[in-house]
């Protein structure tokens, strides 16, 4: 996301990558030109114009060969000890949706490109073997869209016939592409926490903030879940700092919430209260610059506080009084430790 920043902070001759870089690597690997991959070298060469725009390297993913990691990293085995977290599995990159703070889309690309079911199934029998029995599928968003529900469910399915026994996983997901047939499949193979990040319960800012969810739609759904048997956690986020926030929506936020624990259980769901973060090459930051909240030309890695209070976007009229909830929950926590 920093790539133009860092050509002033990096020594002379630093390859810089922009997003995967898995061809870049192979090239070097082999000695070939790269001219042409997503990267430019500090003191010799410029990044091109949109370089961060460029649609990554079409690359089908295969499995990691965990036998060849273990070999070649001491450190490997300390993570094996306990089986008490979850172990990352890729199973696609990419997203094609619009949400307005997101860095995905520019990392990932908009693009979805899934990795073959078998070499996902492949992976995670590597783990399994190692004693892992619990897989968070780190996709940017493990159902992008409703075109994408055949391919979870081919890849559920394989789990499922893959005779992995005792196995849970986890994973972001946009629960307004569920269908009855993904719900039964998702609880059969184990899913036993997913977050889903609404941002608000108000339909409004919700389009405001292009994230291209029904919320309807995900209330359905999230019944559709329950009914097929889910009984476990759901993490919610919702973030208090979006465009044109007020204590209006904030009311129907609480309202989606109450709703939402109605579905799945009080004890069942949490409120993942988080803040958006202003990122370069988001629609936030031009946002940011149209509305003369950031000057062109600003320097997003800068630590300055004129500058990080902007990054952290919290605009009014609701910025000052969750700056005083902020400081009275501070305060609080502070005289709880304190006595
Ligand atoms: S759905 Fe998730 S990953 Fe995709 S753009 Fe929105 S926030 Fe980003």
């Amino acid at each position: 996301m920093f790539y133009k920043q860092l050509k002033t902070q990096l020594p002379q001759g630093t390859i810089v990558s922009v997003g995967e870089g898995e061809k870049l690597l192979e090239k070097l690997v082999q000695g070939q030109d790269f001219s042409d991959e997503r990267c430019y070298v500090v003191g010799k060469t410029q990044p091109r114009k949109g370089m961060i725009y460029e649609w990554p390297t079409a690359i089908e993913k295969t499995a990691c060969n965990y036998e060849y990691i273990q070999s070649i990293w001491p450190e490997f085995d300390y993570y094996f000890q306990e089986n008490d977290f979850y172990i990352g599995v890729q199973t696609k990159r990419g997203c094609p949706h619009n949400c307005c703070y997101c860095v995905y889309t520019a990392v990932e690309g908009k693009q979805v490109r899934i990795n073959p079911a078998d070499e996902v199934v492949k992976e995670m029998r590597q783990l399994y073997d190692r004693g892992i029995r619990n897989f968070w599928l780190t996709d940017a968003t493990f159902i992008p869209a409703k075109r994408f529900i055949p391919d979870a469910i081919e890849l559920l399915q394989k789990i499922l016939d893959s005779g992995m026994k005792n196995i849970h996983w986890a994973s972001y997901i946009r629960a307004d592409n569920l269908t009855a047939e993904l719900c039964d499949l998702m609880v059969k193979t184990g899913m036993n926490y997913f977050e889903i990040g609404i941002t608000s319960g108000s339909q409004e800012l919700v389009r405001k903030m292009r994230m291209g969810y029904n919320l309807r739609t995900v209330l359905q759904n999230c019944r559709d879940l329950k009914n097929a048997g889910f009984n476990d956690l759901v993490s919610v986020n919702y973030s208090f700092n979006v465009i044109d926030k007020t204590y209006d929506t904030i009311r129907q936020t609480i309202a989606y919430h109450r709703e939402l624990e109605r579905i799945f259980g009080a004890d069942k769901i949490e409120p993942a209260i988080f803040f958006i973060g202003l990122q370069p090459h988001t629609h936030l930051e031009e946002y940011a610059l149209e509305n003369n909240i950031l000057k062109p030309g600003y320097n997003p890695m800068s630590l300055m506080p004129w500058t990080a209070k902007k990054l952290l976007w919290n605009p009014e009229p609701l910025g000052s009084f969750f700056g005083e909830v902020f400081r009275g929950s501070l305060f609080t926590s502070l005289e709880h430790k304190s006595s």
